[in-house]
């Protein structure tokens, strides 16, 4: 699958690997490939609720959640949620931004599985374990990735957290 993923220099901008996983998705075996992969590590515990980071993150989670039996939570960005939300904010390679969820979200879920397309310097998946301590008895069960860029730390700064992590490679 590793041979799927893109690497375009600079892109965004100046320095930046971006990691491109759109030829793994546009191909049919692998998209499944991806999505049992990612499910698998869970599929021996109950999960009630995967909680999807906008907006690759999305890609996946409804496939993940489907094959889990779990519901689906879209974590947002600011001014896209309805209704009332909790919301974190946290540092992006510009500047800040917020992520939110409906405050009634996780009423009928306790057993929660966060996933992203990439962990990087892990602020993305931290503001979400940050949300999902905003509401009370819940059980953060894991985070699940395609890719993992060890070098920017993520990962540890995860488990210095005790969140398992899952990924499928790394760069
Ligand atoms: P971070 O918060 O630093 O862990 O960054 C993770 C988020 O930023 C993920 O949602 C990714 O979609 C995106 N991201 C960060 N770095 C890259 C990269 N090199 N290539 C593609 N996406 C990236």
């Amino acid at each position: 699958m590793k041979e799927y993923v893109k690497t375009v220099p600079d892109y965004p901008i100046p320095g930046i690997q971006f990691r491109d996983i759109t030829p793994l998705l546009q191909d049919s075996g692998l998209f499944s490939k991806v999505v049992d992969e990612m499910s698998n590590p869970w599929e021996h515990m109950v999960v009630d609720a995967v909680l999807s980071i906008e907006a690759r993150g999305f890609i996946m989670a409804g496939a993940i959640a489907y094959k889990l039996g779990a519901a689906f939570i879209p974590l947002r960005k600011p001014d896209k949620l309805p209704g009332e939300t909790f919301s974190v904010s946290f540092e992006l390679e510009y500047g800040k931004t917020e992520m939110h969820i409906h405050k009634d979200a996780l009423d009928r879920h306790e057993r929660l599985l966060i996933i992203d397309d990439l962990l990087a310097t892990g602020g993305t998946a931290l503001a979400a374990v940050d949300l999902v301590e905003k509401f009370e008895n819940k059980m953060l069960l894991g985070a699940g990735f395609i890719i993992d860029l060890p070098a920017l730390g993520g990962a540890e700064r995860l488990a210095e957290r005790n969140i398992a992590i899952h990924t499928l490679m790394e760069f």
